[in-house]
């Protein structure tokens, strides 16, 4: 009998500490962690410059929103007020460990991160490769600032907070819920600098849809990668070739010390004569060399024997970039070979995993 009361006891305080910590805490909806890290979505125009800037006090704006606090109790947490053009990999490791912590506690079910828009699938990708939780985590922000009677904020976190409550949106690893679309850190992308249509998945298509307190499933999320969390940050570059480019750049970042470059090529993964020189010089010196492709969609193959060409690359040793966007090529770089190092076969396995590998070997994308 004592020990019902002390059971009792406890459960009275641990509610009674909800109470204080959120006034309007309703033990029958779930608790979602908001975790702020800047971006449109917290910024106001400034009157006497008429720009956009991050709000003095971004609480405020999520305060704001009423409707937020009918789906579920929220712990709001703020990381950082910056422009995502600020993010950094180091950074993201950080917000990557506070998802992981705030995600332990039992009683919060998922997160949603508030995030700027410029790199919010580069930082969406992060998260999907070195978080541990398996609970749902949705990336948001908004096109327009809190100033705006016609700010996609509002909206865009109300279908956040959905999305984490929903028992229709589970298993799709970290994603991006903007503008009603739910999509997969692992394909989005910006694809408008102003539309509140900002992000696409090209042929990959959509996982799912917001519409009013509905999640509607299109898809399953097809892949993902684990990595650790980084502790150390190598130095890999990002050179795009482009016709009459000279490789002068490339050369320059392995005379720099860069541990790796991702060469962003054209077409199937090809580039121009110069730039192949350039690559040679690079492998000579024992720097990992990748190829990807300016092209939106579709994998890079060792297909054309010229020189430049992916077939002549690859018999230099230069590794095959998938289908990733070259930023997301050059972050899972950084977060392998902190990893593993220079080790080839593991970097060729992140990097083709899992799209082009089985798209190379039965010639259909599925
Ligand atoms: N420049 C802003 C940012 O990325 C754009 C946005 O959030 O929409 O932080």
């Amino acid at each position: 009998m004592k020990k019902v009361w002390i059971f009792l006891f406890v459960l009275a305080s641990i509610y009674a500490n909800k109470q204080q910590m959120q006034p309007s805490y309703n033990p029958e909806l779930p608790t979602v962690a908001i975790i702020l890290t800047g971006g449109t979505i917290l910024q106001k125009t400034d009157p006497k410059t008429g720009a956009s800037v991050p709000a003095a006090n971004p609480q405020d704006i999520i305060d704001a929103i009423p409707e937020l606090k009918k789906i579920a109790n929220l712990k709001v947490i703020g990381f950082s007020n910056l422009d995502s053009s600020q993010m950094t990999p180091r950074l993201w490791t950080k917000l990557s460990k506070v998802v992981d912590e705030t995600l332990e506690d039992p009683e919060i079910i998922g997160a949603v991160v508030v995030h700027g828009t410029d790199t919010m699938a580069d930082g969406a990708f992060f998260l999907d490769v070195t978080l541990k939780t398996e609970k749902n985590v949705v990336f948001t922000g908004a096109m327009a600032n809190a100033s705006s009677p016609f700010s996609d904020g509002p909206l865009n976190l109300v279908h956040s907070i959905i999305q984490v409550t929903s028992p229709n949106a589970k298993h799709w690893g970290v994603t991006v819920n903007m503008n009603h679309y739910i999509q997969a850190a692992y394909w989005v992308v910006k694809s408008q600098t102003t539309n509140p249509q900002a992000f696409q998945s090209g042929e990959k298509g959509y996982l799912g849809y917001v519409y009013e307190n509905q999640v509607y499933r299109y898809n399953d999320s097809l892949y993902s990668i684990k990595l650790p969390k980084p502790t150390t940050f190598p130095y890999v570059e990002i050179i795009y070739d482009y016709p009459g480019s000279d490789g002068e750049l490339l050369k320059k970042a392995v005379d720099l010390g860069a541990q790796a470059i991702a060469v962003e090529g054209m077409g199937a993964g090809n580039v121009n004569g110069k730039m192949f020189d350039a690559i040679k010089y690079a492998i000579n010196k024992e720097v990992i060399v990748t190829i990807s492709t300016n092209v939106a969609n579709g994998c890079v193959f060792s297909a054309y024997g010229d020189k430049g060409g992916g077939a002549s690359l690859v018999k230099e040793g230069v590794i095959l970039g998938g289908n990733l966007e070259i930023d997301k090529v050059r972050l899972l770089l950084m977060l392998v070979m902190a990893e593993y190092g220079k080790d080839k076969e593991k970097i060729r396995h992140f990097l083709n995993y899992p799209f082009c590998r089985s798209y190379q070997k039965v010639g259909s994308c599925k």
